[in-house]
C-alpha cells in the first residue's frame, strides 16, 4: 500500500502505491508506526476525490465527488487521537486539486484514489493531542 523511509527521528517520507485510497493508506501507516499526533503534507495525482464542505449556518455536511484526473497541488493535514477511540489515529486533511483546465478545487478530504503517485511527508509528535466534540460548532476540535 505504501513505502516509507524514516529520514530523521519521527520524520517520514512516504510514497503511496498507485491506485490506493489516500485516507486508507495514511491511516494504515499511522497505525503501523503508532503515530497519534503529527502533521502531514504532500503532493500527488488522483483520478477521483470526494471533498466535504460544512455549511456553518445549517451545520450540514455537503459531500461531492469529482471523477477526473487531478493534480494534488497541496495536501495539508494533521494527525491526532480519535475522540471516540483515543487509541486510533484521527486524520484531518485538506486538499487542493488542479484540474485539466488548470483551475483548482478543494476541500476537506474524505477519500481520493491515486492515479500516478502520491508523495507525503509525515512528522510525528511525541505528545498527547486529542480531540473533543464542540457543540457550538459541531466540530471535533483539538483538546490540548
Ligand atoms: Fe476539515
Amino acid at each position: 500500500m505504501y513505502q516509507y523511509k524514516e529520514v530523521a527521528p519521527g520524520r517520514f517520507v512516504l510514497s503511496l502505491d498507485n491506485h490506493v485510497e489516500i485516507m486508507e493508506a495514511v491511516s494504515a501507516f499511522c497505525v503501523e508506526k503508532g503515530i497519534l499526533a503529527g502533521v502531514i503534507s504532500g503532493i500527488g495525482a488522483v483520478c477521483e476525490a470526494t471533498f466535504r464542505f460544512l455549511d456553518p449556518a445549517t451545520r450540514q455536511y455537503v459531500d461531492k465527488t469529482f471523477s477526473e484526473q487531478m493534480e494534488i497541488t497541496g495536501l495539508e493535514g494533521n494527525i491526532s487521537r480519535r475522540p471516540d477511540d483515543p487509541g486510533s489515529p484521527y486524520l484531518h486533511i485538506h486538499v487542493t486539486a488542479g484540474r485539466r483546465d488548470y483551475s483548482c478545487i478543494g476541500g476537506h478530504l474524505l477519500c481520493a484514489r491515486i492515479n500516478g503517485a502520491c508523495e507525503l511527508f509525515v512528522e510525528a509528535f511525541d505528545a498527547e493531542v486529542g480531540r473533543r466534540f464542540d457543540p457550538e460548532t459541531g466540530l471535533n476540535l483539538y483538546k490540548l
